[in-house]
């Protein structure tokens, strides 16, 4: 159910325009660590090989609270264009700071002492 109204803004065409912009002003470099990435509709020219998945990213998290307030969903200020290792890294980040645990030298993650 909630994977439901996202997966409709995701679907929708103001989103599809927004993010199209994000990886046009970045000219389709991932802002983190600057590779080029793959878009649907927009980068079909790029060779397999060298093709990372773009994601656009949220700064502020979207979630099924804010998914239609525009300022936070479709404000270009709160987007950032992320290949799919950098915005797994973010993501990740993300749950270490929160819930107070980190990664060990393995990637399991552990409480912090
Ligand atoms: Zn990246
Ligand atoms: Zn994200």
């Amino acid at each position: 159910m909630s994977y439901g109204i996202r997966k409709d803004f995701y679907n929708s065409k103001a989103w599809k325009t927004v993010r199209k912009n994000v990886w046009l002003k970045q000219n389709l470099l991932c802002s983190r660590c600057h590779k080029p990435v793959y878009v649907d509709g927009i980068s079909e020219w790029l060779p397999k090989e060298k093709r990372r998945i773009g994601i656009v990213h949220h700064k502020i998290y979207l979630d099924n609270t804010n998914v239609y307030d525009m300022n936070i969903a479709l404000n270009e200020n709160n987007l950032e264009g992320v290949c799919k290792e950098c915005h797994e890294q973010e993501h990740h980040q993300d749950v270490a700071v929160r819930k107070d645990f980190m990664f060990d030298d393995n990637g399991n993650l552990i409480k912090k002492e």
